[in-house]
């Protein structure tokens, strides 16, 4: 690996100036565990490194009008054990907890897993599903940017040249409302998904699907938002022929590709099953929360 300038700035502020003055030879470092391994291969040769876990405010996860900021370079453990979090969006602690190992998610961040853009990168779908919004710091000030925009497509965001994630927003957890994610690996784990399926349900008093929101990983070059599967459920008990909408809708939204992980077919059928499953979960859950609070 040729040499490499390492940065270490303690403020955002500082980050964002670094980034600015070395262009686009510069790289955020998280936790590594997709930059390094690139390093090491020769994919990306960056001059100088800028790493961001000594930021307070890229590191940690804080309560905001009800709902959550997680910094972008948190690892993954600490998302994991932070028991509001998880008991608000188990779907998106569920989906930071099958990244890697318990070695990696010690170092793994969402920021880290959204920016390296991989079509299959667990956090997305599940991030979609809840509505997640990047706040996105540079020297012009900040933005936001929905999840579902950022990405261009493999290995590519839409950030532009001096712009950073700063943080991840999740919105208040609705009181008859909640998220799943699920993903299918060809081994039980350690590997990149096949499918990654996430879903954040509300339902109404009667228990019908009032708003619906579906994520799909790996079935496109870009994390998919997929509108008409989530617009099969509304206004329905999930029902057979609901469920059955949005199958069919989720495998049009889906544009794979052949790979050593499965033919585009197959990953198309999938993504049907695993919709369906998730959309189960979100579903029971949302149900569980929706007795206790109006018990
Ligand atoms: C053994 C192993 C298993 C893995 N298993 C999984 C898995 O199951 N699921 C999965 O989705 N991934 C998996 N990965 C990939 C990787 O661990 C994840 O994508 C992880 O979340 C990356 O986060 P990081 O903090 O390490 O990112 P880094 O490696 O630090 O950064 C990744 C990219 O994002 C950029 N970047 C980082 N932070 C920012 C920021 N705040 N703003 C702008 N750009 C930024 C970096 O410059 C780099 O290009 C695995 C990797 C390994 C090595």
């Amino acid at each position: 690996m040729a040499a490499v300038e390492y940065q270490s700035p303690g403020t955002v502020a500082e980050a964002i100036a670094l980034l600015a003055a070395a262009g686009a030879t510069a790289r955020p470092l998280s936790g590594g565990t997709d930059l390094v391994v690139q390093m090491r291969s020769g994919r990306v040769r960056p001059g100088q490194v800028i790493d961001l876990k000594r930021i307070p405010e890229m590191i940690g996860i804080s309560e905001s009008d009800g709902g959550f900021l997680i910094g972008a370079a948190t690892p993954c453990a600490v998302i994991g054990r932070h028991a509001a979090l998880r008991a608000a969006w188990p779907g998106v602690v569920e989906a930071a907890c099958l990244i890697g190992s318990a070695q990696v998610q010690g170092r793994a961040s969402l920021g880290g897993n959204l920016c390296n853009a991989s079509p299959a990168a667990d956090s997305a779908p599940a991030l979609i599903a809840a509505s997640a919004v990047c706040i996105i710091a540079s020297g012009q000030g900040m933005r936001e940017l929905p999840i579902e925009a950022l990405h261009a497509g493999p290995g590519k965001t839409t950030l532009k040249t001096g712009e950073l994630l700063q943080a991840i927003r999740l919105p208040a957890a609705a009181a008859r409302g909640a998220d799943a994610y699920l993903r299918l690996i060809p081994r039980t784990e350690m590997d990149i998904a096949i499918v990654g399926a996430g879903a954040h349900l509300v339902l109404d008093a009667a228990g019908r699907v009032q708003s619906a929101r579906i994520g799909l990983g790996a079935v496109a070059p870009t994390p998919v938002r997929a509108d008409a599967a989530a617009a099969a459920l509304v206004g329905h008990l999930l029902d057979d022929a609901a469920l059955g909408r949005m199958q069919e809708a989720v495998r049009a939204a889906c544009s794979p590709i052949d790979d050593k992980r499965g033919t585009a077919d197959y990953r198309r059928r999938v993504a049907g099953v695993l919709a369906r499953r998730v959309v189960q979960a979100a579903y029971s859950r949302a149900l569980a929360r929706a007795s206790g609070s109006s018990s």
